[in-house]
């Protein structure tokens, strides 16, 4: 062996690779291009490795037998080509304790609407069309009269999510006008939606009225004056302001506006469509409420705590909602067909089923008992003992959150899979817990859990069914191997 020639010569070309029976073989499951870019990046890469290695070494002995066996490369380019076939887009376990949880996609979604949402993805279907006159129909009416019966509006519209709504609503309803809304809830929700920029980019003017903490019904009869375009109040759902307060209730300020003749608007945010006091939650407002309370226009999400797809929903006024109907964003913000089939199935279960709370997988999810839980807890805790050398697993009281900006103060009690690290050493036990908290991330359905006081918790909460639980116990043997590398 030589030791003077150029060790990256020393690698097969991408077509000697790709002729190896193990890549062959993957023919079958992949197609040909996906298969020469995994061989040609585990080519690149190693002759990277190579350069580096010969560029370093002062020894002259980085030679072609550092250089890889063709099997091993093959192996590799395996390997790689399963990390580029796996979709960004792949399921998690939400062991975070958060339930509706924006970054993991907030609700998963009941059985009928994900049935629903295949037979509208498989099909052609009646979205825009009217099958009884067999004439041009308005997608809508998938689910307004349901919206209807449910908040009891007058009538109802839809869109991409509830900051369009919020930002379409106030577009139709207050453009070139003041919105009146008070201090204490310019609210800004995660991921850039803060009240005052959504006011500008609809073209209203915002007329802030009242104190962070207190506004008084006389703050908002002082602010009425010809340039008035309406009257806003935004759920505060991802904080409480308590102690010294005073807000005006719905009812004063629909009376203030509608003396004054312009529309009081409700962000709900969440907006719950059932009494959720009666599941034992804390009591979340509805939209049913406000429009009993006298709002003309009420906006919510669809994935909050109603537990369907991500949508934005406009209840109100016949004449207001037609006004938002015909506002260009409308368009521009419009429900697909599978987004709209999934909230209409969702919606009918709230109005049909005697259950919905067992059906809408949110709903189920923020309703199970502590018991359940804990029985889920003690099945983990049997597989996971002694998994893993150096951590010890306990199961733990915890409190879940509802999330999204749900509720924001209240918590639910629940039950942790807690692993710490062993070492006496403290210095140890930090990487330790990273390498634990990679390892889960590296499973092929990746195990989200919370980070918190030296230790990786993982609440039981959402990991609800027998599949669930076996999907989460068939992956710690990888958990254990993923672990070990990670560590080496
Ligand atoms: C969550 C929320 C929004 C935004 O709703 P998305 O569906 O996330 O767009 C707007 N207003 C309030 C009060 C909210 O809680």
């Amino acid at each position: 062996m030589t030791t003077t020639t150029d060790v990256r010569r020393s690698l097969p070309a991408v077509d000697a690779l790709l002729a190896h029976p193990a890549l062959q073989q993957a023919q079958s499951r992949h197609g040909k291009r996906l298969i020469r870019r995994a061989v040609r990046q585990t080519l690149d890469k190693e002759r990277a490795c190579l350069a580096r290695d010969a560029g370093n070494s002062r020894l002259p002995t980085a030679a072609p037998e550092t250089a890889m066996t063709i099997d091993a490369l093959a192996e590799k380019s395996l390997a790689r080509l399963s990390q580029l076939a796996r979709p960004h887009g792949r399921a998690v376990f939400n062991l975070t304790g958060t339930v509706i949880h924006t970054n993991l996609g907030r609700s998963t979604l009941a059985e009928t609407a994900i049935e629903a949402m295949t037979q509208a993805a498989r099909h052609p279907m009646a979205l825009e069309y009217d099958l009884e006159s067999g004439g041009r129909g308005d997608r809508d009416r998938l689910v307004e009269e349901l919206l209807c019966e449910l908040t009891g509006a007058e009538a109802a519209t839809v869109v991409n999510n509830n900051a369009g709504a919020v930002l379409l609503a106030l577009g139709a309803l207050g453009a070139g006008r003041e919105a009146v809304i008070s201090r204490g809830e310019l609210i800004e929700i995660g991921g850039a939606f803060r009240m005052p920029d959504i006011m500008q980019a609809a073209g209203c003017r915002l007329h802030e009225v009242g104190a962070t903490n207190r506004t008084h019904a006389r703050d908002f009869e002082a602010a009425m004056n010809e340039a008035t375009g309406l009257i806003v109040k935004a759920h505060t759902s991802n904080y409480a302001i308590t102690g010294f307060t005073k807000s005006v209730p719905e009812p004063v300020l629909a009376e203030i506006a509608h003396d004054h003749d312009v529309p009081f608007m409700v962000d709900l945010g969440s907006g719950a469509l059932t009494d959720l006091a009666a599941f034992g939650l804390p009591y979340e407002a509805q939209p049913r409420d406000a429009i009993a309370a006298g709002a003309d226009v009420v906006t919510f999400s669809g994935d909050k705590l109603l537990g369907g797809p991500q949508a934005g929903i406009i209840v109100g006024k016949r004449e207001l909602v037609a006004n938002i109907k015909r506002h260009p964003l409308k368009r521009a913000l419009r429900l697909d067909k599978l987004t709209l089939t999934a909230l209409e199935a969702t919606l009918r279960l709230y109005r049909d089923s005697d259950t919905p709370q067992r059906e809408i997988p949110t709903l189920a999810l923020l309703t199970r008992s502590e018991a359940s839980i804990a029985e889920t807890g003690e099945r983990l805790l049997a597989a996971t003992q002694a998994l893993l050398d150096g951590m010890e697993v306990t199961l733990e009281p915890c409190m879940s959150q509802l999330g999204s900006g749900s509720l924001p103060v209240d918590r639910l009690p629940s039950r942790a899979l807690v692993w710490r690290p062993l070492s006496e050493n403290r210095r140890a036990r930090a990487p330790l817990l990273k390498r634990l908290e990679g390892a889960f991330r590296q499973l092929p359905r990746p195990v989200i859990g919370r980070l918190r006081d030296g230790a990786l918790h993982l609440d039981l909460r959402c990991l609800a069914g027998a599949e669930e639980e076996a999907a989460f116990i068939d992956q710690l043997a990888i958990l254990k191997e993923c672990f070990a590398r990670e560590g080496g």
